[in-house]
């Protein structure tokens, strides 16, 4: 049986919507070509969502195709006019923000109330921030020889591919979706198998607010088919990529192809490091907030907390409390919860195994540490909130990405002995100081190894500045306007005002 395009779903909250089931080119859902298909799966109780069509190597050529071809006319459009579509899309985001968090809630299990609706808050900042800037994408003149008129103008790559992973299905669309389109780029994006239906969705208003047909290219599909067919594909002039550093690796090899540019923002153990002198009540809050917000799925997340032993068991104690009475598990359209269950069954099994490791390991469980087996939750991915204290640097679930709601906490003596554990492990993406010495605080902030550092909080990202990793967290940069350098590349133009051979 061939699955419909579209399809009518009642939502937990009551919503209804129709589902569309296609791949999004040239402005219009269709079936793939295989026939091939893939699932949404209900992180809360394992039950099928729905499915949609999964593209392969002939529907990525397709789109690339569409997508060179609109292209000519694309790149003609003044950045006003860009700036124009990109703030009416960013205006039905608003209107559809409750459906549209539903959406993602369902799909990925995050709380809608206390988690998905915010992202779609962050994906209008987006949009509306790049919308800005369309207007204001400019080259520089450079004088040196006064017989010589040398310019440059910063030209939009061509055709973008953009893949994504699931933590953030809508936001890490919206940060790489919004600055190509402001820079003039044309886009084709494969989302995670794992959570396909909110921008599947939110394709058709590109549409519905004016974007010409093949500007905005959307496909469901595998990483292993898909994903690589769009990296390695020699009609794409750029790849950006979000995703774990494993396949951000095989990223760079497939791109180097037509050695296409390339962005990578992988994975990450970012350190939060609380001093003697930090306000506690503080840090307890924002390393609760770091690691346990989003069920833990956080490339940022600060999973590595080093306490100065001064405070250390105190805050130990504060931390498990303020835990325990903060972050109420539960499912999606719970209005109280805050962590959800993890995405998929293959990711609970991830931290569960990542929790036995650390009790093996030696390290002492204060929270947490098992499945939630309740009543309403048992059939769903959820895993506790855990806390593992006493850990060691050798320890692998202090080197390694857990992906999930388990924060490690350390003890140091020095500010040399804690800087020596934050730097310790190949990633480099943020890294959180909690101080009340200021000049303390900016000599631990530049001797970090990481592309984010906060001070006095930890993963308050914003629209407005650049986000991004170090050493194997990434490669560039998201957001802000480094976030909209990375969808240009600058032309030079050599004007001879009379030296004559
Ligand atoms: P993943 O690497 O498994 O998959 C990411 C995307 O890559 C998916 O769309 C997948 O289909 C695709 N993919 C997989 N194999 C591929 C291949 N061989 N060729 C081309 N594409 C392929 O990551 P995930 O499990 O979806 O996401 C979790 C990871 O993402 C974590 O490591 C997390 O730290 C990272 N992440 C990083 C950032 C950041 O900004 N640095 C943000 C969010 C998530």
């Amino acid at each position: 049986m061939s699955l419909p395009l579209e399809y009518p779903v009642t939502l937990p909250d009551g919503q209804k919507y129709s589902q569309p089931s296609g791949l999004f080119i040239n402005n219009e859902y269709i079936k793939s070509k295989s026939g091939a298909t893939l699932e949404s799966i209900n992180p809360a109780t394992g039950e099928v969502n729905g499915a949609v069509y999964a593209a392969d190597s002939e529907d990525v050529d397709i789109a690339v195709d569409v997508a060179r071809k609109a292209f000519k006319s694309w790149r003609k459009v003044t950045g006003v006019e860009r700036g124009i579509l990109l703030n009416k899309f960013a205006d039905v985001l608003q209107e559809q923000r409750d459906l549209i968090g539903a959406i993602e809630a369902w799909d990925s299990g995050k709380t809608k109330e206390q988690n998905a609706v915010y992202d779609i808050d962050e994906c209008i900042s987006c949009f509306r921030y790049f919308a800005g800037w369309a207007d204001k994408i400019q080259g520089k003149v450079i004088q040196n020889d006064p017989k010589k008129l040398a310019y440059t103008v910063h030209e939009p790559f061509g055709v973008c591919g953009q893949i994504i992973p699931w933590n953030y299905p809508l936001a890490m669309a919206a940060w790489k979706l919004a600055p190509a389109l402001a820079a003039g780029n044309v886009i084709v994006l494969k989302t995670s198998e794992i959570t396909p239906l909110s921008l599947l969705y939110v394709a058709k208003i590109f549409k519905d607010v004016g974007f010409p047909a093949g500007v905005v290219n959307i496909l469901s599909g595998f990483g292993a088919t898909a994903g690589k067919a769009l990296a390695s594909h020699t009609g794409v002039d750029k790849i950006a990529f979000t995703g774990s550093t494993a396949t951000g690796k095989i990223i760079q090899q497939l791109a180097s192809s037509n050695l296409k540019a390339v962005t990578l923002e992988c994975g990450g153990k970012s350190p939060l490091i609380i001093r003697a002198d930090a306000d506690l009540d503080q840090a307890v809050k924002w390393s609760a907030l770091g690691i346990m917000s989003n069920q833990g799925q956080i490339c940022t997340a600060t999973s590595r907390v080093y306490v100065h032993e001064s405070i250390y068991e105190k805050y130990l104690t504060l931390l498990a409390e303020h835990v325990k009475t903060t972050y109420k598990q539960g499912s999606m359209f719970d209005s109280e919860a805050v962590v959800g269950p993890q995405v998929s069954k293959l990711q609970q099994d991830k931290v569960l195994s990542y929790i036995e490791i650390g009790k093996k390991e030696g390290a002492r469980l204060v929270l947490g540490g098992e499945k939630n087996t309740d009543k309403d939750l048992a059939k769903g991915y959820f895993i506790k909130p855990t806390i593992f204290a006493d850990v060691k640097p050798e320890m692998r679930i202090v080197n390694e990405e857990i992906f999930g709601p388990v924060v490690s906490v350390g003890k140091f003596s020095s500010d040399e002995e804690v800087i020596a554990y934050a730097n310790g492990t190949d990633y480099g993406l943020g890294a959180s100081i909690f101080t009340q010495d200021i000049t303390v605080a900016h000599n631990l902030a530049s001797e970090i190894e990481a592309g984010m550092v906060w001070i006095n909080s930890s993963n308050d990202s914003d629209v407005h500045i650049p986000f991004g990793g170090v050493k194997m967290s990434g490669v560039g940069r998201e957001l802000g306007e480094y976030g909209l350098s990375m969808y240009t590349q600058a032309k030079a133009i050599h004007v001879n005002l009379g030296t004559k051979l």
